[in-house]
């Protein structure tokens, strides 16, 4: 079953990628971190002014937390997201000669990076096999059976069980839009679904 859902999901979403305005790594890393819990048009606004003046990991260590703040304030989590981004650009600029990290452990040491985050960063930036779990992902993956674990960390074992590795990094991706493109969290469009024969969450529509 699960390559009868991964080959739908590529015909619908093959050519997606990640939704997020980079053009670096570091780009990515810090949208990363700006996009828990905010919508990707909403880091993009951000990101779209903020790159156009800071955009390498010595502006962020050396810029002044509150300063950041005013470019980051339309994000959930501003604070906290403004700290780890300072302090995570310092330590890249001190520990790591002003490179992003390309391995999880290392990438695990950067305040403010996550399994999730780092997941994103390796497969998006280095094109390095993971699968990153986020709410798309995780309720998605729910409804198609694909997993049933209550943690996001669970439910990346439990696909990467039953997802080749080669298709790790796309399917995340194809997750995340169907999530939301069809599968929305609230009214799913079951009805119109290509997945609705292979889902035993699909709303009964009769
Ligand atoms: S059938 Fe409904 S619940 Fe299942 S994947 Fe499609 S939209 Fe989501």
């Amino acid at each position: 079953m699960p390559a009868d859902i991964l080959k739908i999901l590529e015909e619908e979403y093959g050519n997606t990628k990640s939704a997020l305005h980079y053009s670096s790594v570091f780009e990515l890393l810090i949208a990363v971190i700006l996009s828990a819990q905010t919508n990707d048009n909403q880091v993009n606004k951000i990101t779209d002014v903020l790159f156009q003046k800071y955009n390498q990991p010595e502006d962020f260590a050396k810029m002044p937390i509150a300063e950041l703040e005013q470019y980051i304030k339309t994000c959930g989590l501003y604070k906290n997201k403004a700290k780890n981004i300072v302090a995570a650009a310092q330590k890249l600029v001190q520990d790591y000669h002003s490179q992003v990290p390309n391995t999880k452990e290392e990438l695990l040491t950067l305040p403010g990076v996550g399994n999730k985050t780092a997941n994103v960063v390796l497969s998006v930036g280095f094109g390095v096999p993971a699968l990153a779990v986020d709410t798309h992902v995780f309720r998605v993956s729910h409804r198609l059976g694909l997993a049933s674990g209550n943690t996001p960390d669970k439910v990346e074992e439990e696909l990467c069980a039953i997802i080749p590795q080669e298709k790790w990094s796309d399917a995340h991706h194809w997750l995340i839009w169907h999530g939301r493109r069809v599968c929305a969290a609230r009214n799913p469009k079951c009805i119109t679904c290509k997945l609705r024969d292979f889902c035993p969450g699909r709303e009964d529509m009769e």
